[in-house]
């Protein structure tokens, strides 16, 4: 589907290029972007279980990004740094996730391509199933204003609601509102009016400090329209930033002090944050044990949750095992796939979670096809056979939809 040729001499360079991540080539490099499910696939035993015990109906995928270069007229943006061979990190860090999202590259065909992908996937899970579409706004100033050259990529909430709107068996949608948008709390009531479900922020990204006592309007808001905020946490390495120190998890206790629903991307598997509470044990401990610091806090009990988006990728899987035996945590974990980078073959070494007891060795090759094929497909099944001494994640750490009920 891409021109594959310009892009295989990247192989041996994306090790170095997804910086930080612990890339495996043992199963290639590129995703083959098979548009059918292989036949010997098609009524396999192993695919059909993964959905047993759940209401495909309440499976929705909370974590699916869009992305395109406005090629069809739809406003998505692409920084054109991105273009340029003479910048090869992000050169190839676009190619990457155009692989990954098996884009037909050619100009006019970008956005169309990636769409008309996603909704085949989508269309390949049982019947119910949707995928909620992640708007992207903005990097902006302290003052508000969008600064593109700092933006990776912009996915406006109009063109996610649109894209909702067409597909409404398929597709929800998550707005994404800069709280520094002098216009954001009219925002936020549009969203809501337009079916948003919920607000996406990545604040090392867009320059967003959670824990400003700025936001506090905006957090009120939420708090009355019920709407729940997906914000990473933890080091971000997948796109341009304004400082890791905005990934802080304990920046969040501004957010849930003011009542607000919060899922953490990631469950902020990456990375280490300044000790930031007064009676905190020093140091930097990781993103994740500040996580566990906060999960564990009883008042947020009821507003701190964690999305599993991207905890199989191998720099991410030491989490793993307490996600899976924290039972008491099983209904505050949400399922999402962070589409397209399951797509991004490195990423994922299956060999490397049979080898640490989390896979059964016998869902290796299913999974490997699946992959070329289904990618949100690939990321449900996997998820659904993981296991910790015989324990998977809960069935309503798949069952998401009755979180975003309004
Ligand atoms: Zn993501």
């Amino acid at each position: 589907m891409m021109r594959r040729r310009a892009f295989l001499g990247a192989g041996a360079a994306a090790g170095l290029l997804l910086s930080g991540c612990d890339l495996s080539l043992r199963d290639g490099v590129l995703n083959k972007c098979i548009a059918e499910l292989p036949p010997e696939l098609r009524n396999d035993a192993r695919l059909r279980e993964a959905w047993k015990g759940l209401d495909a109906a309440k499976v929705w995928d909370t974590h699916v990004h869009v992305f395109g270069d406005g090629d069809s007229g739809s406003g998505l943006w692409f920084n054109p740094r991105m273009n340029n061979l003479w910048n090869p990190q992000e050169y190839l860090r676009r190619k990457i996730y155009i692989n990954a999202s098996c884009i037909d590259d050619r100009p006019g065909k970008i956005d169309l391509s990636f769409g008309a992908n996603l909704l085949a996937q989508a269309r390949g899970m049982q019947p119910g199933f949707k995928a909620m579409l992640f708007a992207f706004d903005w990097a902006r100033d302290e003052a508000g204003a969008p600064v593109q050259e700092m933006s990776t990529y912009y996915a406006s909430d109009e063109y996610m609601a649109k894209k909702a709107a067409e597909h409404p068996a398929h597709f929800e949608w998550v707005a994404s509102i800069h709280p520094y948008d002098p216009r954001a709390l009219d925002r936020l009531d549009a969203a809501v009016a337009a079916g948003a479900r919920a607000i996406k922020w990545l604040p090392t990204a867009q320059n967003i400090d959670p824990a400003s006592p700025r936001l506090d309007r905006y957090y009120a808001k939420l708090v009355g329209l019920n709407l729940p905020l997906i914000t990473h946490a933890g080091d971000e390495q997948a796109v341009v930033g304004f400082g890791e120190h905005l990934g802080n998890p304990l920046r969040l206790r501004r957010p849930l002090e003011a009542g607000v629903r919060v899922i953490v991307a990631h469950c902020a598997s990456l990375g280490h944050g300044e000790e930031l509470d007064p009676a905190g044990s020093g140091g930097k401990p990781s993103n994740f044990d500040l996580f566990v610091r906060l999960m564990d806090e009883p008042r947020y009990g009821r507003l701190l949750f964690g999305d599993i988006s991207a905890v199989v990728q191998s720099n991410r899987i030491g989490v793993l095992d307490t996600l899976l035996s924290r039972r008491d945590w099983q209904a505050r974990l949400l399922n999402g796939s962070d589409y397209p980078l399951p797509g991004v073959v490195p990423l994922i070494d299956l060999h490397k979670l049979v080898s640490r007891g989390l896979l059964d060795a016998g869902m290796v090759e299913p999974l490997r096809a699946l992959r070329h094929s289904n990618v949100l497909l690939f990321d449900f099944v996997l998820k659904r056979n993981l296991s910790l001494k015989g324990q998977r994640f809960a069935n309503q750490v798949f069952e998401t939809a009755p979180f975003f009920a309004r």
